[in-house]
């Protein structure tokens, strides 16, 4: 990570900052702990910069932990993509991979503790009656029949449930706290539920498996995190965290603080939101670039860096907040206007033919890879008589703000000659199909001397010698900027938000482009080879982000 990357400051940094100096920790350990049921979205990635980061500036450890209690919407795949994601944005874990089911003995070990204090108890209420005993956020809850069952029946039950002899759904261990209470957590919560399903990671060892809530602050406990860093939604959770803790026998006592998600404009931010995305086939998967998941920005071509600083402009609060796509869109244009090698491609092509050129030549012109960084180096473009321009950069006639190719006016093509259109060629329903011109053979590298003044610069490829590509153009998924608050995604999905044109060329040296490295293509934006898609005819490249206008204006 770069120098320039500087340390952020938040309400998290201070607490650890006055805990280091009270004593009251001598290490930072933190963890980031994904339930491996999706991949990783940009929202993850506000949390992985949080985990990972504090852990680097403090010079302590960051775990990466597997949340792992729902067997049935867990999946390998996303434990191995998410484990790709996190290492691709730049970070290394602590040690081994963790997981919550590796804690599942010690675990059943605690429930047992809390049973045999009398703090935990089977409760054989159904689903329906359960709710009617939790009572309401007006209304306190009662008493279970089942709360004062003896500590041994109690214990009989639980191995019950644990050796298969209950049923999924007849039973739960739920822990004794106060159905009155005003945090509905704290309302005897389910610790324990009975599931006779196969788990990625035990297998068909366990057939009753661990709540969230009482997983998660022991599993933090076990591996002696100092600050468990949460979103605000578990503000509430932190009772029956703390609770948990100061009832079972273990030593260390981690403690959670909150801070705000991430929402962002034109985006669901939600594993359960974009994975209808996914099975309705509104977008191609979960890395369809159009997904505001990591795999999805890296098919994309954003960078690692970019996704970090974007963290970091947007901060960490306990305010609720939605970030503008522009402030993401910024982060990725100023990385890539800064490194990303420049190329030619054009999008819509016509002819152009110079007609003063011979036409057997092809010349090897030298063309800087950066306008402004001489360390990216040089790359060879053929130029020939024969070349394509876009559709968009000729007219027959037009007014002075159009600044590219008008019949008996000079424009320059980009790193090559000035040359002057002289007539075009059209189709029978009068659209360009050739224009003609003339070079001027001084002005490779120079200005004219002939008092021509070219009126702009428009890039270029060679007919003969480009290649042949599919450009695929992204857009915001959706129409309306809180997408999240629709019923029904479907009316407000963005139908333009994949553009594919098939009949792009672009310039041979990106023959040995990379999948994911961006390139900026002149005038036109940043674009990237797919690294998934393959056509045996074209080479498939997405849109990274657009130029922003002034760049476009300026970019020589
Ligand atoms: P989702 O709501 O997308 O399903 P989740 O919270 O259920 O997300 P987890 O896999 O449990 O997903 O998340 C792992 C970590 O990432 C948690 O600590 C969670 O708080 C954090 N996280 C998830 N979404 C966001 C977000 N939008 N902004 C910041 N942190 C997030
Ligand atoms: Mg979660």
């Amino acid at each position: 990570m770069s120098e320039a990357e500087k340390r952020p400051t938040n309400f998290i940094r201070q607490i650890i900052d006055a805990d280091l100096e009270s004593g009251k920790h001598s290490s930072v350990q933190t963890r980031f702990p994904p339930e491996p049921n999706g991949f990783l979205h940009i929202g993850h990635a506000k949390s992985i910069c949080l985990n990972f980061g504090i852990a680097q500036d403090y010079k302590g450890l960051c775990n990466l932990r597997f949340d792992d209690t729902n067997p049935e919407k867990e999946d390998i795949d996303f434990v191995n993509s998410i484990e790709e994601d996190v290492k691709w944005l730049g970070f290394e874990w602590s040690g081994e991979t963790h997981y919550s089911s590796q804690y599942f003995d010690k675990l059943h070990g605690f429930a047992v503790e809390l049973i045999e204090k009398g703090l935990a108890y089977v409760c054989f209420l159904n689903a329906d009656e359960a709710r009617e005993y939790r009572g309401t956020l007006t209304a306190p809850g009662k008493n279970s029949p089942y709360r004062d069952t003896s500590v041994e029946e109690n214990l009989a039950l639980f191995a019950k449930m644990k050796n298969g002899e209950c049923k999924d759904g007849e039973c739960v261990l739920r822990a004794k706290i106060d159905m009155t209470s005003s945090f509905m957590c704290l309302r005897d919560p389910i610790l324990y539920r009975v599931r006779f399903a196969h788990h990625h990671q035990t297998g068909n060892e366990w057939c009753i498996y661990p709540m969230y809530d009482f997983t998660h602050c022991l599993s933090d406990a076990i591996e002696g995190i100092t600050h468990s860093l949460c979103t605000l939604e578990f503000q509430d959770n932190r009772r029956l965290y703390d609770w948990v803790l100061e009832n079972v026998s273990i030593e260390v006592t981690p403690h959670q603080y909150e801070f705000s998600r991430l929402n962002l404009e034109y985006t669901v931010l939600s594993k359960r939101k974009l994975q209808m995305l996914v099975e309705e086939n509104l977008v191609n998967g979960w890395d369809d670039p159009r997904m505001p998941t990591i795999a999805a920005f890296r098919r994309r071509g954003y960078t690692p860096g970019s996704l970090r600083e974007f963290t970091k402009r947007i901060g960490v609060t306990k305010m609720d907040n939605t970030v503008e796509i522009g402030v993401l869109e910024a982060c990725i244009r100023e990385d890539l206007n800064d490194n990303a090698p420049r190329a030619m491609a054009v999008l819509d092509p016509i002819k152009l033919v110079i007609e003063n050129y011979p036409a057997d030549q092809v010349e090897q012109l030298t063309v800087k890879n950066h306008p402004s960084d001489e360390t990216q180096g040089t790359r060879i473009v053929p130029f020939a008589a024969e070349l394509y321009i876009e559709a968009e950069d000729f007219r027959e006639e037009a007014n002075k703000k159009y600044k590219r190719l008008v019949i008996d006016k000079a424009v320059r093509l980009r790193g090559a000659y000035v040359i002057t259109a002289t007539r075009c060629d059209k189709d029978s329903d009068g659209n360009v199909t050739t224009v003609y011109c003339t070079y001027n053979e001084d002005t490779l590298g120079k200005n004219p001397t002939d008092g021509t003044k070219p009126k702009g610069v428009i890039h270029w490829v060679a007919a003969q010698q480009s290649l042949d590509a599919e450009v695929r153009l992204y857009d915001r998924l959706f129409n309306v900027a809180n997408p999240a608050a629709e019923e029904d995604f479907n009316s407000v999905i963005n139908e333009d938000s994949l553009i594919t044109i098939s009949g792009a060329k672009v310039e041979p040296s990106l023959v040995n482009a990379k999948p994911e490295h961006a390139f900026q293509f002149e005038r036109l934006g940043y674009f990237c080879l797919d690294n998934k898609d393959v056509k045996s005819d074209k080479l498939i490249f997405n849109r990274t982000v657009g130029l922003r206008d002034t760049w476009a204006k300026t970019a020589n």
